[in-house]
């Protein structure tokens, strides 16, 4: 039942009907709880709230399925306002964005135009940015253009995905770069052919890519709620002797809000990744795949308790 409801919410969330009709009526269906509301003064107010309890920010304006230039040029602008909203009140922060909203799959040519004017801005006001993964599809093409950029620019980071098959290559072709990378387990509908379909393996090569890109001397974000992960990795540094400089914790705005503020508390740098905007479908309905809680949560925000 549990993967009908995955597969279920993964298909509406490649929904563009459904994403343009969000994007009208705003925050709708208890989405709120995952996302810090759709104006950069809702999302200033929501890290200011985070860095007060210790806790760091990676900021992320929504946007996927863009259809034009204007609509990616206007995404990237928004990152712009998002960049120096975090210099003008101090917040700790970093950007997180999606390469399909700098216009991924128009060209080439308009993402690399949008990627440098955000970097531009972002190196101006030292603030670190990361490219989110999406799917497989584009897995290959986001790599290729954070190659290119990463020569260009120091402060850029980007995601592997653990239930990737290429994953274990990328990791190790990746070092020649010492990038920064946040690793994830994965949170798109891929085919057995691209990705390991049961759990255990996505598991296992999650804690794999972990140990390589810390052992290879690497700044690691580990993006997960899993305290089997998290457990892994504390016992990790302990054993290797790896400096709490050398890597963080991630999770997503609203989930396990207690752990985090725990992780802060052991000492641990914990980094929270705080959506905002208008294009709040998509995001939503990945979240609402991960996890049947969150069904029932909507479910009670729609209906009543
Ligand atoms: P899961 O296997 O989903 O959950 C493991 C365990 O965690 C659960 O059994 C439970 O014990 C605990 N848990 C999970 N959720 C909850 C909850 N709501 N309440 C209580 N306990 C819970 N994916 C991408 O594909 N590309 C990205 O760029 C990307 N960026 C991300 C950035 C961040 C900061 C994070 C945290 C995730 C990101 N993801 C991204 C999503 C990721 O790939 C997973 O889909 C998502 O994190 C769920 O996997 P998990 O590691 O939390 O473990």
């Amino acid at each position: 039942m549990e993967k009908v409801m995955r597969n279920f919410f993964l298909f509406l969330s490649k929904n563009r009907f459904f994403t343009k009709l969000a994007k009208k009526y705003g925050l709708r269906f208890g989405a709120g709880k995952f996302v810090a509301g759709v104006s950069v003064p809702d999302a200033v107010q929501t890290i200011r709230t985070l860095n007060e309890q210790g806790l760091a920010v990676t900021i992320d304006h929504l946007g996927e399925f863009i259809d034009s230039e204007a609509e990616a040029r206007d995404a990237a602008d928004g990152c712009i306002a998002a960049i120096e909203a975090i210099a003008e009140y101090h917040l700790d922060s970093q950007l997180s964005l999606k390469l399909t909203s700098m216009g991924l799959d128009i060209s080439e040519s308009l993402v690399m135009e949008n990627m440098r004017r955000i970097l531009d801005a972002a190196e101006k006001n030292d603030v670190f940015v990361t490219i989110d993964m999406e799917d497989y599809e584009r897995c290959g093409m986001t790599l290729d253009i954070f190659k290119q950029l990463k020569e260009e620019y120091d402060h850029i980071g980007t995601v592997l995905q653990s239930y990737l098959y290429r994953t274990a290559e990328d990791i190790e072709e990746l070092d020649h770069y010492s990038p920064n990378l946040r690793l994830v387990k994965g949170a798109y509908k891929e085919s057995a052919k691209v990705a390991f379909p049961d759990k255990k393996d996505v598991d296992d090569n999650l804690k794999k890519i972990i140990r390589i890109h810390l052992m290879n001397g690497n700044y690691t974000a580990v993006a997960t709620h899993d305290d089997e992960m998290i457990e892994y990795t504390k016992k990790l540094v302990e054993k290797e002797g790896i400096s709490k400089d050398q890597f963080e914790f991630q999770m997503l705005y609203g989930i396990r809000v207690e752990r985090q503020k725990e992780l802060v508390d052991e000492g641990y740098k914990m980094r929270v990744y705080v959506p905002y905007g208008n294009d709040w479908y998509g995001y939503f309905m990945r979240r609402l795949a991960e996890r049947p809680a969150n069904v029932a949560f909507v479910l009670r925000g729609v209906f009543g308790r």
